[in-house]
């Protein structure tokens, strides 16, 4: 523990979650973020009217680690768990929006699935269960439940975590506690009957699967976890390399010795920051492909549409629209708007229309703006908030070659032993899975 040293690269959430543990076991860091800023993809703004962010908007407490840390920034940010309205989710079909059914009757009477599917989903305990391990999203959906629960749940169900195409995702890297409920019971529908009726550990209770944000917006989170660490702790503006694997590491022309690295960016191009790794190894991650998606923060000082008592609404790819998804931000968080208006983040692009995400923002604006309308129930589109923000790499994709890049992962950090391969690449793409990541990387350098 003595000699220990640690070079965090990126000051997103990964990196400063595993930094702030570190800290805790007082073990030396150092982070390096090229940018000019800290929280990565997480940002927080403000027009002085709206409080919006950019890149996440939520998240969900899947992880016991999310809660705890939230506890361990008691007194420096407080957790915001998203109003009750925050259950009932939209979805788009024809046109208007129909809630996800929630219980029994809803479940018949709801116009998302077909008659013959609803029937269909009384036999799903007694299908077989699936023999591919690689199996994509959609054909297991379609095996089990029927087409038109693939179309009207599962499929914006994808939009709305990958922006993704479910033909292309493989539950078992991608929702593996969906993938594990088929292989360990039989059953989606029986294997969540049986797991429920299993006693819950203190860290199944935490992981209360809340919708969350911090009070005052994710950057006060972001925040919280810098002012613990030690704004010295972090080097803005810098890009390193790694030169040789005893971690010697290239920062501005000087060398300095690291015990342990973490990466925590994205995997285009990961070879030139470790040039001693042949690149062959890095090719299954090089390979790794990304959601391009663009986000507009959209804000009306009075709200004249539709009633917002919901989450959002997901818009299934069969509708052909080109609009992803609306979450109803000003619903779900406290001073997000004023008073008699409201503030939503509408997603384009996405895997299968990414041409939507390089589109220039006054072609973007004309497009969503008429989606959001109809949707909306609004006779015009003048908002007194739209931003757009553009992400090339937004969410990593979780397909069949995951198999060959975790296998790559895994002989990379055996051969550099203190090398941890962090970030979206493995282990999920929701800011809990990165929060867990980032504290159990911490734990293994401590321990
Ligand atoms: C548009 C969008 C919407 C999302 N919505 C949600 C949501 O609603 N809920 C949810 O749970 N998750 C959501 N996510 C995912 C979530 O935001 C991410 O999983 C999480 O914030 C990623 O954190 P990170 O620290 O791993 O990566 P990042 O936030 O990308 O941070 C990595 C940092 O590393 C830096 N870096 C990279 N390479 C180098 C280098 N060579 N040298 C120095 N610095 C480097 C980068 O500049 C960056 O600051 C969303 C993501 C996006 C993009």
């Amino acid at each position: 523990m003595k000699n220990k040293k640690v070079a965090i690269i990126g000051a997103g959430i990964t990196g400063l979650t595993s930094a702030f543990y570190l800290k805790k076991a007082g073990i030396p860091f150092r982070i390096f973020e090229k940018s000019d800023r800290i929280g990565g993809v997480m940002q927080t703004k403000t027009d002085g009217t709206f409080l919006y962010e950019t890149g996440p908007n939520s998240g969900v407490i899947s992880h016991a680690e999310m809660a705890d840390l939230f506890s361990d920034l008691k007194g420096k940010c407080t957790l915001e768990i998203a109003d009750d309205a925050s259950g009932k989710r939209l979805i788009w079909k024809g046109k208007s929006w129909h809630a996800l059914p929630s219980g029994l009757f809803s479940a018949i009477t709801t116009p998302l699935f077909s008659l013959s599917d609803k029937f269909r989903v009384l036999g799903e305990p007694f299908r077989k269960k699936g023999n591919n391990p690689l199996e994509d999203l959609a054909s297991l959906v379609k095996r089990r439940l029927g087409n038109s629960f693939l179309d009207y749940a599962i499929d914006p169900f994808i939009l709305g975590i990958y922006a993704g195409n479910p033909a292309y995702i493989v539950p078992k890297y991608a929702l593996p506690k969906l993938y594990n409920l088929e292989q360990n019971y039989g059953s989606f529908i029986g294997g969540a009957i049986k797991k429920a009726r299993i006693p819950k550990t203190e860290d199944d209770l935490k992981a209360n699967r809340k919708i969350f944000s911090a009070k005052g917006g994710l950057k006060n989170l972001i925040a919280a976890l810098a002012e613990e660490i030690g704004s010295e702790h972090i080097q803005l503006n810098t890009s390193i390399q790694i030169v040789d694997s005893a971690f010697t590491v290239r920062i501005n022309d000087k060398n300095e010795h690291f015990s342990d690295v973490i990466y925590t960016g994205i995997t285009p191009n990961i070879s030139d920051l470790m040039p001693f790794i042949d690149t062959k190894h890095f090719e299954p991650l090089e390979k790794l492909h990304y959601a391009k998606v663009v986000e507009a923060s959209i804000g009306f000082k009075n709200w004249q549409g539709i009633k917002l008592d919901a989450f959002g609404g997901l818009v299934p790819f069969k509708e052909d629209k080109n609009i992803l998804g609306v979450l109803f931000m000003s619903s779900l968080f406290k001073n997000r708007a004023p008073e008699s208006g409201a503030l939503f983040t509408v997603f384009s692009g996405g895997i299968r229309k990414a041409y939507l995400a390089e589109l220039p923002e006054n072609e973007l604006k004309t497009i969503i703006g008429n989606d959001f309308k109809e949707m909306m129930g609004l006779k015009t589109f003048t908002p007194d908030l739209f931003e757009l923000n553009y992400y090339k790499h937004a969410i990593a994709q979780y397909g069949a070659d995951s198999e060959a890049r975790l296998a790559a992962i895994e002989h990379i950090e055996k051969e550099f032993k203190g090398l941890y391969l962090a970030g979206s690449m493995r282990d999920g793409v929701g800011i809990a899975d990165r929060v867990k990541q980032g504290k159990n990387i911490a734990k293994q350098i401590a321990n």
